[in-house]
């Protein structure tokens, strides 16, 4: 294996971690990667490359999938190179680069029946340790988090919905993703992402520690930026002493972090908060009915998300606690005035249900920390921009608190909508009025990541930013109760460049679980 050679400009003062970076195929891992490597003066490796070079040359040579012994010996023939930047980005067998050839579609077609072998796994496992343990390097892959690399200093995962990846991947080949060529193309990683997620040995899946980044709608920058950060956060982090999302305990201890820290958020959903949202359904059901539109799929199951709702109503909390618990398989955390505790039922079912206490007489500052350790920890948080109920059911004008805590978190926020509660439980009102219908509704999942307006800094950008995240909640709500927002309604997703854009009909988003 050639010793890959750090790039000149790589800066001697900075710590240099090691990453995992992973994620599902096209999901930008290896494009990515490489780019944030170079920005950052950090090595990079594609370990599906090595994958890859096994099938190709067990196609070349005839050898079965089934023949597990030939198989673990091409191993040996492969090699890894550096490019002209010192990225492990090419490959050679017998010394000849077929980095071409790998990414061709006879090795889409078979590598992840390829990589089900565990006694090739095996072989590749310590090749990627030894390339990764001289540090400062990004290893892309699908199970370094979790497998090749556990204790890396910081864990990425990079998700992208399927629909969104087979036409980034469509665009390479360039070919129409509509046409046969594309849907073939979508096809083939569907059955990749199946075969991949559900092998016995190391499946993809993000590490329980890992931070997830959902990438649909963004530019190839944008995404390179993200990473970056991450990258340039933890690294910053590491040498203050302090843990960042993503990073390790053996990079905390590794920082000399022996500071104290709060218990870890609970992030299981239990069986009581199941129990509690079927009660609630139940209860609700008996006073009116409900009706959910929209994407669930598109809700991430793992890693931080924000789900961010109108309010309008005391049935509001109910009708998405009670009703995505099931489906999303998660706990939702809210936060709740601290008074909520005190009532006799809804109290019970706050402290069941992930409720944390926020006393408002301490200022903001304390749910605000609290919010911030929930996304950092990779859990969901809900939260109602508003903060408080409208008193006609129209949007009112937003806190800024989300817009900050979504640009420092960089969590995806999922867009919801309650229509029509406020005229099931009107405010001021003891008890809900039978009958009717309360319809949630749900938008697609965007990043706050920059507000297209450079020139806008600190309060300006926090304000733009949270017209754009209420413009889309306003988009989802019918005219009569989008009120501050009716002007912005939709403007955000129509905006180039700015989060998750709709391409055309409902989108196929399938969020990596
Ligand atoms: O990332 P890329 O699409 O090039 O990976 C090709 C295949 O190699 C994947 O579909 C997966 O089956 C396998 N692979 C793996 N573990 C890795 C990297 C890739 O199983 N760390």
């Amino acid at each position: 294996m050639p010793a890959v050679a750090a790039p000149a400009s790589a800066p001697e003062t900075r710590p240099g971690l090691v990453v995992a970076l992973d994620g599902p195929g096209s999901s930008g891992k290896s494009s990515v990667g490489a780019a944030a490597a170079l920005e950052l003066g950090y090595r990079f490796c594609d370990t599906g490359l090595l994958y890859r070079a096994a099938t190709w040359l067990s196609l070349h040579r005839g050898v079965g999938d089934t023949g597990v012994e030939a198989l673990v010996a091409l191993v040996d023939d492969v090699e890894l190179a550096a490019d002209a930047e010192g990225r492990l980005a090419r490959v050679l067998v017998d010394g000849r680069d077929v980095t071409k050839e790998v990414r061709g579609p006879d090795v889409d077609a078979a590598v992840s029946a390829v990589s089900r072998v565990p006694e090739l796994r095996a072989a590749l496992l310590d090749r990627q340790r030894r390339i990764a343990a001289p540090g400062r390097i990004i290893m892309a892959g699908r199970d370094i988090g979790t497998v090749v690399l556990p204790d890396a200093d910081l864990k990425l995962f990079l998700s992208a919905s399927v629909a969104e990846r087979a036409r980034r991947r469509a665009e390479e080949r360039r070919v129409n993703p509509d046409r046969a060529e594309g849907r073939d193309i979508l096809a083939e990683l569907r059955r990749r992402d199946e075969l991949d997620s559900s092998r016995a040995v190391a499946p993809l899946r993000p590490a329980d520690d890992a931070r997830v980044l959902v990438t649909d709608g963004n530019r190839f920058e944008e995404t390179v930026e993200l990473v970056v950060d991450a990258i340039r956060s933890a690294e910053a982090a590491r040498s203050a002493g302090t843990p960042s999302a993503g990073t390790t305990p053996t990079a905390r201890a590794l920082a000399g972090d022996v500071r104290p820290r709060p218990e870890p958020i609970e992030g299981h959903l239990t069986p009581l908060i199941r129990l509690v949202a079927a009660a609630a359904r139940l209860i609700t059901r008996a006073v009116t009915r409900v009706t959910i539109e929209g994407d669930l799929r598109a809700i991430p199951r793992r890693g931080p998300v924000i789900l961010a709702a109108n309010h309008a109503s005391n049935a509001d909390p109910v009708v998405i606690g009670a009703w995505l618990t099931p489906q999303l398989g998660r706990r939702i955390h809210w936060l709740g005035k601290k008074e909520l505790f005190d009532w006799p039922i809804i109290g019970w079912m706050g402290r069941s249900g992930g409720v944390h206490p926020v006393d408002r007489s301490t200022a903001d500052l304390e749910a605000f920390r609290l919010a911030q350790r929930i996304l950092e920890e990779g859990h969901l948080l809900m939260v109602f921009p508003e903060g408080t109920r409208s008193s006609d059911g129209a949007l009112q004008p937003a806190k800024d608190g989300l817009a900050m805590l979504a640009l420092r978190t960089r969590a995806p926020i999922v867009p919801l909508a309650v229509v029509d509660s406020d005229l099931r439980w009107p405010r001021g009102q003891l008890l809900p009025r039978p009958g009717g219908r309360i319809t949630l509704r749900i938008g697609e999942p965007f990043l706050l990541a920059d507000d297209g307006a450079p020139a806008r800094r600190g309060r300006a950008a926090k304000g733009a930013a949270t017209v754009r995240l209420m413009g889309r909640i306003a988009a989802l709500l019918p005219p009569r109760q989008r009120g501050t927002y009716a002007a912005h309604a939709g403007e955000d997703a129509a905006r180039p460049g700015s989060g998750t854009r709709p391409r055309g009909g409902r989108r196929d988003l399938e969020a990596v679980r």
